[in-house]
């Protein structure tokens, strides 16, 4: 069965889709938490990070690189940003689907909650 992810990736679920290669792509988070709030997503499922292996080294690498180039092209890397993986309940992670959060545009609170 697909993932929500997969159904968006597949365009049966519409989404706005703001970047796309061969690996992965991103969409704007249906519900944002910032003002900037965009979700890398690979298009190979890895569910969860803390279930990821060395074969997934590489793909979550190129996650981190395109979301900082996605970053860059929305104007929040100079005034930062933050790049935010649910892994599990108590991380509050509802699509077992792994994607990145970027999240900017406004100044974010630290410790998270
Ligand atoms: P997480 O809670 O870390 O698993 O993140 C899942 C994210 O997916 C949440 O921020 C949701 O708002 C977002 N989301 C759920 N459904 C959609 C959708 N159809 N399009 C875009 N974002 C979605």
């Amino acid at each position: 069965m697909k993932t929500l992810f997969q159904k968006i990736a597949d365009r049966e679920i519409p989404s706005k889709i703001v970047f796309e290669d061969d690996l992965c792509f991103a969409i704007e988070d249906i519900n944002p938490q910032a003002p900037t709030h965009i979700l890398v997503i690979p298009k190979r499922v890895i569910t969860r990070l803390g279930g990821a292996t060395d074969d997934d080294a590489a793909l979550l690498g190129h996650l981190l690189v395109c979301a900082g180039k996605i970053a860059r092209e929305r104007g929040i890397a100079e005034t930062g940003f933050r790049a935010v993986i649910n892994s599990g309940k108590d991380a509050g992670e509802t699509v077992p689907h792994l994607h990145v959060h970027i999240l900017g545009g406004r100044p974010l609170a630290w410790p998270p909650g």
